[in-house]
């Protein structure tokens, strides 16, 4: 990753070589935080455009309330900071944001609860998460060994870092077998999401997503390609469907922040539709571009937008 100037914490701008924390930081031992990943991006009319700020910094907020945090700076501070760092870092022509809270040092027992909670926020270019190419052509995938933990005990709605070593473990088997990406059943047997993104299949025009009910992250992007799909009349199904569902669907996509829109080819050396993205998968990929450069003024509500 390439440095960038400045990265704020608890309320100041500090220069990136001095963003250091102590070996004895509670969330490094045990891995109780909680983060986002934004994108912002160059905007058509000029500018630098923070997709769906609030809707990020609310669910940082309820992450670290599932993780019983305290967090002791207001949403409107961590939502400034991220504008601060698009601006000050002179990134002009967009940037990921990652904002983590996260328990600092103290305490080593595991519940620290009077430990003090520091809020931090970085940003850095980063291109295609899943590759340009896996963008244009689609990603080949497996269905992984590991599952989404349940409902009951894993806190699917969060974005806690200690959790995130399931998604890890899952991608690591994925890259080292060969595979652009991982497909996370759930305990039960049925399709869950990406290991940092959420899942969609079409099969005879019926495009389908699990439901929040089911051991997912409520994605932003998810939300937003729901809500550009229905814009064109086509209905997203929110329901459950088996990995040879997929093998047998017409078209697969992953959707996320970093991934953004990214069609599935391939899940377990099963070829998907044509082998290449489908309409639906091309429709919203081409619509989301555009909604998130601020070409379409019907969403330009979901942008916060940056001058220079
Ligand atoms: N699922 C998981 C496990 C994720 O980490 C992410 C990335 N935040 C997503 C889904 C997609 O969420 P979003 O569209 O809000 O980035």
């Amino acid at each position: 990753m390439e440095k960038a100037d400045w990265i704020w914490r608890d309320g100041e701008m500090i220069a990136w070589d001095d963003a250091q924390v102590h070996v004895l930081t509670h969330s490094l031992h045990y891995g109780l935080a909680v983060f986002e990943g934004i994108r912002c991006y160059e905007q058509a009319d000029g500018g630098a455009g923070i997709f769906r700020l609030k809707e990020h910094i609310d669910r940082l907020y309820e992450s670290a309330h599932i993780a019983l945090m305290d967090v002791p700076v207001p949403r409107e501070q961590v939502m400034d900071a991220c504008r601060r760092i698009v601006k000050e870092n002179g990134f002009k022509d967009g940037c990921y944001l990652r904002p983590l809270i996260y328990i600092g040092t103290g305490a080593m027992g595991i519940a620290a609860l009077e430990n003090p909670v520091h809020v931090m926020v970085a940003g850095w270019r980063w291109g295609a998460y899943l590759g340009e190419e896996g963008v244009r052509n689609g990603i080949r995938t497996m269905i992984s060994s590991y599952r989404r933990g349940r409902t009951d005990t894993f806190m699917a709605k969060g974005k806690i870092c200690g959790q995130y070593v399931t998604s890890i473990l899952a991608k690591r088997e994925a890259l080292k077998m060969g595979f652009d990406e991982a497909i996370m059943l759930d305990t039960t047997g049925v399709a869950a999401e990406g290991t940092g993104e959420n899942l969609f299949m079409v099969k005879n025009g019926v495009v389908r997503t699990p439901s929040l009910g089911s051991s997912i992250l409520g994605g932003i992007t998810r939300e937003t390609a729901m809500e550009l799909l229905e814009s064109k009349g086509i209905k997203v199904r929110e329901d459950s469907f088996t990995r040879d569902e997929l093998y047998t669907a017409d078209e697969i996509f992953m959707t996320g922040t970093a991934a953004e829109v990214t069609p599935v080819r391939e899940v377990d050396h099963r070829q998907i539709g044509t082998g290449k993205p489908g309409p639906v998968t091309e429709t919203l990929k081409g619509l989301y571009a555009s909604v998130v450069r601020g070409e379409i003024s019907d969403y330009a509500k979901y942008i916060d937008t940056i001058t220079f």
